[in-house]
């Protein structure tokens, strides 16, 4: 055993001669002691750094990219305070209730850069950090792009979600012609509470959520709301998709696109939201399609007209002129494109003749009127 012990003692050392030059650098010369980064998920990220020259250390700066969909590699860059002196031990806490969090799952990468009044300049190797929610004992499953973490509920409980997710995807891939670019990873909490408990800011209606640029989902599903936790895991895979397809510099989608892609996915409307939709008919209260291009409603009952009519808007653009088309405009918001520019160009008409054509539509849908109702059986005869 002791021997054993010696032999790998022996291998440490040969290790760090090997790995670590600046362990065997001549005394006094700018050198790094130690460097660690350690997470206190979802709120903070602890980074801590000691170094040691001859002549005072004068300045040490932090540098970090988080892994994430961008146009341009976004480096962030922190100064850190300290006094002057030959040895210093510093550290810098990312907190995240001033600069919004991270999701579960998330990753980034971190080096130091020191320098000493000697102007001798050591930068540290980047290292990755995974910011993971360690307050849970994940199991994970993989299929294909999509893993699915979960904590509570069997196998078969994760499996039936990961069916769902791969049936989203096929489903997506053949009423838009969109599909997954990159691997997704998605947080199954045992509560909406866990959940909101994960992150910074919750609302209180948050029972799930895509960061669409960390390519993470994390939903709240309890074992026994699964049929709910379904059409959850859909919808949020959905924006995933759509935001990885589109993703441009210049413009985002319409709100009423991006909401309706995921609720059409899901499937037909609930009776409860086809009542909501019919009620908006009847009462003359329909949202204009132009003002649901923006973020939605944070009121309840208009916050849910608001989807319903997005998935119709959705409805009735795959109905009438095809998957084909939706694939095109989806293509043409990827340019960039204006949110009229692109229905002009897809469609031929902006978002007031959308309006127009969709409100006729959904009326005749919800409402036949009983002249129509005469005529129709003559039509079909
Ligand atoms: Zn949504």
């Amino acid at each position: 055993m002791i021997k054993k012990l010696r032999v790998l003692a022996l291998i440490v050392c040969l290790f760090l001669v090997i790995l670590s030059p600046s362990l065997v650098q001549a005394q006094g010369e700018l050198t790094i002691l130690d460097s660690a980064a350690q997470t206190e998920f979802p709120a903070k990220l602890n980074f801590n750094l000691s170094a040691q020259s001859e002549v005072n250390i004068t300045d040490i700066r932090l540098h970090y990219v988080v892994d994430q969909l961008s146009h341009a590699q976004v480096t962030s860059e922190v100064y850190i305070e300290f006094a002057p002196a030959t040895m210093v031990e510093v550290g810098w806490n990312w907190d995240m209730r001033r600069t919004g969090g991270l999701p579960p799952g998330s990753g980034l990468e971190y080096w130091w850069t020191v320098e000493d009044a000697k102007r001798d300049k050591v930068e540290t190797a980047p290292v990755r950090v995974q910011f993971d929610d360690t307050r849970y004992p994940w199991r994970s499953i993989t299929e294909g792009e999509v893993t699915i973490y979960w904590y509570q509920g069997d196998e078969s409980f994760a499996q039936e979600l990961m069916t769902t997710a791969q049936e989203a995807l096929a489903r997506l891939a053949e009423d838009t012609g969109a599909y997954l670019e990159k691997p997704v990873k998605a947080y199954i909490y045992a509560s909406a509470r866990d959940l909101q408990g994960s992150l910074i800011y919750p609302q209180e209606w948050t029972g799930g959520v895509a960061f669409t640029r960390h390519g993470i989902i994390a939903i709240g599903i309890a074992p026994n709301e699964l049929d709910w936790g379904k059409r959850a895991m859909t919808h949020e895979l959905t924006h995933l998709v759509i935001h990885q397809m589109v993703f441009n510099p210049y413009n985002d989608l319409p709100n009423w696109l991006d909401e309706g892609l995921a609720m059409y996915n899901e499937g037909a409307l609930s009776p409860q939201q086809a009542a909501f939709l019919n009620k908006a008919i009847v009462e003359g209260s329909l949202i204009s399609v132009r003002s649901l291009a923006s973020p939605f409603s944070a009121y309840a009952e208009q916050a849910i007209l608001a989807y319903t009519q997005s998935y119709s808007l959705v409805e009735f653009l795959i109905t009438n002129y095809g998957s084909d088309k939706m694939l095109e405009l989806l293509n043409t918001f990827k340019l960039g494109s204006s949110y009229d520019g692109a229905l002009e160009k897809v469609y031929g008409f902006n978002m007031d003749g959308l309006n127009n054509l969709w409100r006729d539509y959904v009326t005749k849908q919800y409402q036949p009127s009983i002249t129509e109702q005469m005529i129709q059986p003559a039509l079909v005869g």
